[in-house]
C-alpha cells in the first residue's frame, strides 16, 4: 500500500553506518532538518573500521566528541614485527605526528563505538534513524527529489526532499538505480576477522604484525583486554567455501607460531577485499559519500575515515545552499574535490595489500627473506627519523589532504608568504592560541557553522570588520603577542593578514596584508548577499 503523504524534508540521508551519521551530525550543527534511514535493525556491533585517524579527531574534537572517542579506545603505544613468533623489531608509534595534530596518533576505536558516538551527537539534537527503512526508488525533476522507502510494515512511504545522500554502502541501491559505473578490482584473496579475547606474550596497547610460513596476521587492541585480528588463509584453506571459527580456533597457534589461545570470540568474519571507485559522486541534486562512491583494502586504515571527510566536506554546502548563504554553485566542489580523494594512497595499499596475502611463492619468499632482512636492519633506522615519521604520519593521518586546485581555494592575494605557509586548499594546520593563562586549540576556537576569519593584526581594521559583518564571518583576531610568534610563523604572517577558513577547516584564501580586495571578491563569488 502507497501512503501518499507529503513528507517533505530538506535532506534525506540513506544509511546509517558511519557516513551517513556524520553527514546527520553536520546537518544537526547547521540546523539543517534531515531524515536518516536505514534498512539494518540496529547499528554496528563489531570492531569493523577500527582504526580512526587523526583527520577525523579533529572533526570530532571540533563536534565536541574527541573526548569520548579517546576515552572509548586505546591510543597505540608501537608498531611490533613479529616473524615465526619472535618478535623482530618494535617502533613506538604514540607520538608519530609530533605536533602536526592534536591527535599525533593512531585510535583503536570500534566501528560500534564511533557509530554511537555518532548517534549520540544526533540524539541530543533530537534526532534518530529510522531503521528497516529501505529505499526503494527515486527520481529527481524540479529541484525536487521524490524517493519511495518501504516502512518496516512493509508499506511504502513517499519522500519528498531537496537533496539526498547516498551513505547506502558498496553495494549502493542509490548508485545502482542512477547506474553510476564502480570500477576497480576485487581480490582474489579472502581475509579472515575475529574480534575475541585471548592469552598471549602480546602487549595490550600494542599493534603487531606477525609473519610465518602460512600466516600473515595483524593484531590490533581493542579496550577490555580484547583483539582485533585480521589473517590471510592458510594455503589449504584458501579454496574452501567456509573457514569456521572453531578451525581457526585449533589452527591459529600452529599457523602463526604464536603462543596465544582464544578465550571468547565476538566477532568472526570471513572477506573479500575491493578497491572500486564511483565514476561520478553527484547526479543533481544525490550526492554519494563514504563506500558509495569508493572500497578501499583495510591497508592503511582508509575507508571509513574517507568517508567521514566525504561526510564534512559535504553537509556544509549543502547547508549553505539551503539557507540561501550561498549560491547553488558552491556544491559543483563536492565532486571536483571528492572524487577520487583516496587514489594516491590506494595505489601504495594495493601494492601492501598484495603483498601481504599473495600465495604465489616468490611473493612468500619475499614477505619470508627480503621484508624480514628489512624488517631487522633497515625499519629500526628509518622509522626513528623524524622526516620519516611525520611523512608516514601525515600521508596515513589524512591530514595531508588538500584542495589546491578547487574553485574554493582562492590563489593568494600577495605572495610574500614562507613557503612552508599552507596554501589556500590546505588544511588549516593544528596550533593553540592562548586564553586566560591557557592554551586553546584552534578548532575549539573556531565555528564548525560558518566560515572563520583569522585576523592577525594587534586591532580588527573597520574595512575587516564590516565584510565579517556583511557576509556573516566569524572573526578571530590573533594579536602579535610573544605567545602568538609561532603561530605567526606557522602562517608565515610577518607583520599583519589573514587566512579565510571554511567550516571543514581548510583554507579558502589567505592575505599577507590586511585589505579586503580579495576578500570581498572570493566571498562574492561564493555568497548570496
Ligand atoms: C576488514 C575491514 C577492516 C576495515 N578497517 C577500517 C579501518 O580500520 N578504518 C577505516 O577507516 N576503514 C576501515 N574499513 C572500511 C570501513 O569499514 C568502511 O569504509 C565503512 O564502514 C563504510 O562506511 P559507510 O557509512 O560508507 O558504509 P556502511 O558502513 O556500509 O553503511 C551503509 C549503511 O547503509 C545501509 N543501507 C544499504 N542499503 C540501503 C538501502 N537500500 N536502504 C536503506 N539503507 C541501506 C546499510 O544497512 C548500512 O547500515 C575496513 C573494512 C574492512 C572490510
Amino acid at each position: 500500500m502507497n501512503q501518499l503523504i507529503d513528507n517533505s524534508i530538506d535532506v534525506l540521508i540513506v544509511g546509517a553506518g558511519p557516513a551517513g551519521l556524520m553527514t546527520a551530525c553536520q546537518l544537526a550543527i547547521h540546523q539543517i532538518p534531515f531524515r536518516i534511514i536505514d534498512k539494518n535493525s540496529s547499528s554496528s556491533t563489531n570492531s569493523g573500521a577500527l582504526i580512526v585517524q587523526a583527520r577525523t579527531l579533529e572533526i570530532f574534537e571540533q563536534m565536541g566528541i574527541s573526548g569520548d572517542a579517546l576515552s572509548e579506545g586505546v591510543v597505540a603505544g608501537s608498531i611490533n614485527i613479529i616473524y615465526n613468533g619472535k618478535k623482530i623489531t618494535s617502533t613506538s608509534i604514540n607520538d608519530l605526528g609530533g605536533t602536526l595534530s592534536l591527535f599525533p596518533f593512531l585510535l583503536m576505536l570500534e566501528q560500534s563505538k564511533t557509530e554511537k558516538l555518532l548517534l549520540n551527537f544526533i540524539g541530543d539534537r533530537g534526532y534518530s534513524v529510522e531503521r528497516e527503512v529501505q529505499i526503494q526508488g527515486f527520481t529527481q525533476e524540479d529541484e525536487r527529489v521524490t524517493s519511495v522507502v518501504i516502512l518496516p510494515d512493509g508499506s511504502e512511504q513517499v519522500i519528498y526532499s531537496k537533496y539526498i545522500i547516498a551513505a547506502d554502502g558498496s553495494t549502493s541501491t542509490i548508485r545502482n538505480i542512477l547506474n553510476i559505473p564502480f570500477e576497480g578490482k576485487s581480490y582474489p584473496k579472502s581475509i579472515f576477522i575475529v574480534d575475541c579475547k585471548a592469552e598471549s606474550d602480546l602487549s595490550p596497547d600494542e599493534i603487531s604484525f606477525a609473519f610465518s610460513k602460512s600466516s600473515v596476521a595483524g593484531f590490533f587492541p581493542i579496550k577490555g583486554s580484547r583483539w582485533r585480528i585480521d589473517s590471510n588463509l592458510p594455503p589449504e584453506y584458501e579454496n574452501q567455501q567456509k573457514l569456521t571459527f572453531d578451525v581457526v580456533e585449533q589452527n591459529f597457534q600452529r599457523w602463526t607460531q604464536m603462543n596465544i589461545h582464544f578465550q571468547s570470540q565476538q566477532w568472526f568474519s570471513v572477506t573479500r577485499s575491493h578497491q572500486k571507485y564511483a565514476k561520478s559522486v553527484r547526479f543533481q541534486n544525490c550526492f554519494l559519500i563514504g563506500d558509495a562512491a569508493h572500497v578501499h583494502t583495510p591497508v592503511g586504515a582508509q575507508g571509513m575515515n574517507t568517508g567521514l571527510q566525504d561526510a564534512n566536506n559535504l553537509a556544509w554546502k549543502i547547508a549553505f545552499v539551503i539557507k540561501h548563504r550561498a549560491k547553488p554553485s558552491l556544491l559543483d566542489s563536492y565532486s571536483s574535490e571528492r572524487l577520487g580523494i583516496s587514489k594516491g594512497f590506494a595505489r601504495y595499499a594495493d601494492v601492501v595489500f598484495r603483498v601481504l596475502t599473495s600465495g604465489n611463492s616468490g611473493v612468500k619468499f619475499f614477505r619470508s627473506y627480503v621484508l624480514r632482512l628489512f624488517f631487522m636492519v633497515l625499519f629500526p633506522l628509518i622509522s626513528r627519523l623524524k622526516i620519516f615519521r611525520r611523512r608516514f604520519f601525515k600521508s596515513i593521518s589524512q591530514i595531508n589532504i588538500n584542495y589546491r586546485g578547487s574553485i574554493l581555494s582562492y590563489r593568494e592575494s600577495r605572495f610574500n608568504f614562507f613557503h612552508a605557509a599552507p596554501k589556500p586548499g590546505d588544511r588549516l594546520p593544528f596550533f593553540n592560541l592562548p586564553e586566560g593563562g591557557k592554551n586553546i586549540s584552534i578548532y575549539e576556537k573556531l565555528d564548525p557553522a560558518s566560515f572563520n576569519l583569522l585576523v592577525m593584526a594587534d586591532f580588527l581594521p573597520d574595512e575587516v570588520k564590516q565584510t565579517g559583518e556583511q557576509f556573516n564571518l566569524r572573526v578571530l583576531l590573533i594579536p602579535n603577542i610573544p605567545e602568538t610568534v609561532s603561530v605567526y610563523k606557522q602562517l608565515g604572517i610577518k607583520k599583519t593578514g589573514y587566512y579565510l577558513i571554511r567550516p571543514d577547516m581548510y583554507v579558502a584564501l589567505k592575505s599577507a596584508n590586511l585589505n579586503t580586495l580579495h576578500l570581498k571578491r572570493f566571498l562574492k563569488q561564493v555568497f548570496i548577499k
